[in-house]
């Protein structure tokens, strides 16, 4: 039996934290070592040893799924050159009984792992290995141990010499400051590892009890020490803002809260929320300007607010989150949704909004103008995560265009539409603060068993009683559920924005509409649905189902069809875009080809354009109207 490591930290504390750290059970902790021969091929090594196997094959095995991430990864695709051995040193033999598995028999109870992985996708889902940095998000470079998930971790880094690499990461430090430990496997995968020559600030924020919780970020980018410094001086000022919402802050279980920032031309766009800290990349912000920390504020807003929203405050989906498959929630329109409306919000309220500092009304514009609007609710949107999270990924035709609206920008606008009846309702003494701190008061707050773990994880039905219970009022939390968050309608933003002194623009309802359709020149015609056109020489890239309920889907047509005349003139761009021009009611003549070269003709009734073009400012403000905005837009710091 190996034994287990000493670990001090912060023992005194977090005493109880330390001892969990140490792994929960008796058996040997799970040990890794890594290491990078040659980080200018894309490629590091891992060294994973499992001991106290008793007699049981070991399943060894990579994960396909990676929390936060809401669709399949096959991170297993990267791993070459992988050989076993037993405690003695001794070669073993390996089956492959799935495409994420190596399962090693024969053993003597312990057996070492020894693998390469490539990665040059530096973000927080994939790995990025290169001279610069080990960008490593645990899921996409770890194999595990099915069985073994509740035993402690500890992991060694080698970095490679000459290169300066320090090490940013949520897992818990050892007194070695190349090794550090994780109480589980939950937690591990959860604790994203930056190596680099990183330049780093620090600041602490007391909280409500007036203990200092200290804040870090690790920044990799051409910035200086004085721009990292900057930027850490305004996400100090977010994070005062984000901790008056719900009146405290989480514990950090390893004392300390870091922003993992990775802002090279190099990597690749991504943000990434974990218990104890966030994983941010982004090649197109330089935080050498004012402009680019502003940028990058918007991610950092977004990524902190889930420290309470998604990482403790949990859809029972995630919990405890299962590395090999999809995870399924109904409720992403709270955990990504509300987050997102929060994550603008609590800009404004903190005076880091910069140039769009008006409400964070966004999603809503996006869910009265979605082509997908009416076709699924937010809880079956949230539902078509695992597809729509991996877009891209499959080479067949897709109509999410017109069925789906993504849970982000469909939760914001549940979040803003609730935010406002609550004020409406309570005459202003009760706002979504309040739901949002109950949620935490009575789901996230009372923890879990280890760091890692979340004990009281929410349905939807929880969502529902929690707002009947905050508002003691059962049929309105019954009607906004079934309504808007398992129905289909759309809250009447008009009304409740005009609450705050604004108004929807429509585009122009004046205009004659035939749908939101693309269109591509092609020698035979316009093709509908298409994107791009090879004549143009732009590609094609896809196509585009038409959205229900617009008067060229009436019609019948849709992709796959060709449009040879309009009103019996050849059909063009330009004669297209003329219809545009016409008003709502008057008719347009198409002959279409069918595919198999059937011709139709069919004579339309043009709409009038439904599009909501912008959110303004009521020319005249009452007073009401602006004590409203007040409370809602204005600082809750003190
Ligand atoms: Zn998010």
């Amino acid at each position: 039996m190996l034994r287990r490591p000493t670990v001090i930290v912060f023992a005194a504390l977090l005493s109880a934290v330390s001892a969990a750290s140490q792994g929960q059970g008796t058996q040997a902790p799970i040990t890794y070592r890594v290491t990078f021969p040659e980080p200018e091929h894309h490629w590091m090594q891992v060294e994973a040893t499992f001991a106290d196997l008793g007699q049981q094959p070991l399943d060894a095995r990579m994960s396909r799924s990676s929390p936060g991430r809401y669709a399949v990864a096959e991170f297993a695709k990267n791993v070459f050159f992988v050989e076993a051995f037993d405690g003695n040193n001794q070669k073993l033999a390996y089956t492959r009984p799935e495409a994420d598995v190596w399962r090693v028999s024969g053993h003597d109870g312990t057996v070492r792992v020894v693998y390469k992985i490539f990665g040059d996708y530096a973000n927080a889902t994939y790995l990025g290995v290169d001279t610069t940095h080990g960008h490593l998000n645990m899921p996409a470079a770890f194999m595990w141990a099915n069985g073994h998930e509740d035993r402690g971790i500890q992991l060694t880094f080698v970095p490679p010499a000459g290169l300066n690499w320090k090490i940013g990461t949520q897992l818990f430090a050892t007194s070695d400051p190349n090794t550090f430990t994780a109480p589980n496997l939950q937690y591990f995968m959860d604790s994203p590892t930056e190596l680099s020559d990183f330049l780093a600030s620090r600041f602490t924020v007391a909280g409500s009890d007036g203990t200092a919780v200290d804040f870090r970020l690790v920044v990799h980018s051409d910035g200086s020490q004085a721009d990292v410094d900057e930027l850490a001086k305004l996400v100090e000022r977010l994070v005062r803002e984000q901790m008056a919402v719900y009146g405290e802050f989480p514990t950090y279980e390893p004392g300390h809260y870091t922003f993992l920032l990775d802002y090279v031309p190099w990597g690749s766009g991504d943000a990434m929320e974990h218990r104890n800290s966030s994983s941010i990349s982004n090649p197109r912000v330089s935080i050498r300007t004012a402009q680019g920390r502003q940028q990058a504020l918007a991610n950092i807003s977004h990524e902190y607010f889930h420290s309470w929203n998604v990482e403790r405050i949990r859809p029972a989906g995630l919990e405890p989150f299962d590395f090999t498959r999809e995870n399924v929630t109904c409720c992403l329109w709270l955990a990504e949704g509300f987050t997102q409306y929060y994550g603008q919000l609590l800009l404004t309220r903190a005076g880091l909004a910069g140039q769009s500092s008006g409400p964070p009304a966004a999603g809503a514009l996006g869910l009265l103008n979605t082509a997908s609007r009416g076709v699924r609710s937010a809880v079956q949107m949230s539902e078509y995560a695992p597809f729509a999270d991996g877009a891209g990924t499959f080479v067949d035709v897709s109509d999410a265009n017109r069925t789906f609206y993504s849970y982000y920008g469909y939760g914001s606008a549940l979040a803003l539409a609730l935010d406002l009846s609550l004020r409406e309702r309570s005459s202003g003494r009760q706002s979504l603060d309040d739901y949002m701190k109950l949620l935490w008061n009575r789901h996230g707050k009372p923890g879990g068993a280890a760091p890692g773990l979340v004990g009281q994880p929410y349905s939807l039905d929880d969502l529902r009683d929690r707002m009947a219970e905050l508002t003691s009022d059962r049929p309105f939390a019954d009607e906004f559920f079934e309504k808007y968050i398992e129905g289909t309608d759309i809250p009447d933003y008009p009304r409740l924005l005009a609450l705050a002194g604004y108004r929807l623009e429509a585009a122009a309802s004046s205009r004659g509409w035939i749908g939101n359709v693309s269109v591509a020149e092609t020698p035979e015609g316009l093709a509908v649905g298409v994107v791009g056109s090879a004549a143009s020489g732009n590609p094609v890239t896809r196509a585009m189902a038409v959205p229900f309920n617009t008067p060229l889907y009436e019609a019948g047509i849709d992709s796959g069809d060709v449009i040879r005349a309009i009103d019996d003139r050849p059909a063009t761009t330009a004669a297209w875009n003329e219809i545009g021009t016409r008003k709502p009611g008057e008719p347009v003549t198409l002959t279409v080809m069918r595919r198999g070269g059937a011709a139709i003709r069919k004579t339309i009734t043009l709409k009038a354009d439904p599009t909501v073009q912008r959110l303004v400012s009521m020319e005249t403000v009452t007073t009401g109207q602006s004590a409203f905005r007040a409370a809602w837009l204005g600082t809750r710091v003190r």
